[in-house]
């Protein structure tokens, strides 16, 4: 039987997974890792571990790189340009746009193609279905390569610009982050009154759960650049965050989360909005940057 190939470089929890799970299809997996201990659990289980990323790269015309970002893949490029002619590098670590975009015209002086991948789940999440990876770069290199990167997680192909896949990545990650942040920021004040993660967790998750519904009635508005005040008006969200900013400050507690957002209210008010919707706090945050 004809076995397909494939290369990981970088043996993280995330390449670990992703190695562990070409293994599995069947795949001929060739690891390397800067610590190259960290790949003799997958050598055990019949990967082939080369001894340098120049070795790993020539085994085959597909690498997986799962490394810290994109600034690590440069810390091994010593080793590994000798061997890039060719390839098609997917590089599935996390960073900017506009790293991407470098390194794709970085990679083409050597005669590599790059498929840039934003992964949108842990390492327990690869290999298993419902799991998402945002690509972007060359149409017709996704395409003849989307059955190995199915093995990680499904694809979504968002376009040739090699920075999309870190754009949308990056576009998610703003809001993961705020929303977690503002669900501990809550916490802080549940903790500060005796009430416990436990005791809030259905409160919380009714909370999020509602937002879904805010952003589709609001979707058809903001992409007609409409923020009309007739459900909700600035003035009213402004009082509502200030008693917010209030209640932290009553508590003894840091409101640094909701002063961060009374200030974007405050300049909304202070621009005019006052009589419009929330919404309109947008025109602010497209203002280019002072
Ligand atoms: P780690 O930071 O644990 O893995 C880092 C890997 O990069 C290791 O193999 C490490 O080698 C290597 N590395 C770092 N710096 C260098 C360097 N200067 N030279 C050579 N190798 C280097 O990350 P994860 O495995 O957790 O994640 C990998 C990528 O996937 C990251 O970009 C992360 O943002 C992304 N991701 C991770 C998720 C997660 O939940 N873990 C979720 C979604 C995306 P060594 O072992 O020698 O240190």
């Amino acid at each position: 039987r004809h076995r397909k190939g494939v290369t990981v470089i970088g043996l993280g929890p995330m390449g670990q997974a992703m190695a562990g799970a070409f293994l599995k299809q069947g795949y001929e997996v060739t690891v390397w890792n800067r610590t190259l201990s960290k790949a003799d659990k997958l050598a055990a289980q019949g990967a082939l571990k080369a001894t340098t990323a120049e070795e790993a790269l020539a085994a085959n015309p597909l690498a997986i790189l799962s490394l810290t970002d994109y600034d690590a893949m440069y810390a091994i490029r010593e080793s590994a340009q000798g061997s890039l002619n060719g390839k098609v590098i997917v590089n599935l670590s996390s960073d900017t746009p506009a790293k991407a975009r470098q390194t794709a015209a970085w990679l083409a002086g050597y005669g590599a193609v790059l498929l840039a991948g934003g992964v949108q789940v842990p390492p327990s999440g690869i290999g298993t279905p419902g799991s998402s990876t945002f690509y972007s770069g060359p149409i017709s290199v996704f395409e003849a390569h989307k059955e190995t990167l199915n093995v990680l997680t499904s694809t979504d192909y968002r376009g040739e610009d090699p920075g999309l896949a870190m754009l949308y990545y990056q576009m998610q990650m703003v809001i993961f982050w705020t929303s977690m942040l503002s669900y501990l920021q809550a916490l802080a004040l549940a903790n500060a009154h005796g009430i416990t993660a436990e005791q809030y967790l259905a409160y919380a998750k009714e909370n999020i759960l509602s937002l879904p519904n805010f952003i589709e009635f609001y979707t058809p508005r903001l992409d007609a650049g409409e923020h009309p005040g007739d459900v909700d008006r600035l003035a009213m969200g402004t009082a509502s965050v200030e008693h917010v900013v209030h209640t932290f400050e009553d508590a003894g507690l840091d409101p640094s989360l909701p002063a961060a957002v009374l200030g974007l209210f405050r300049q909304g008010m202070e621009k005019g909005h006052a009589a419009d919707s929330f919404t309109s706090l947008i025109e602010i945050m497209k203002q280019p940057m002072a």
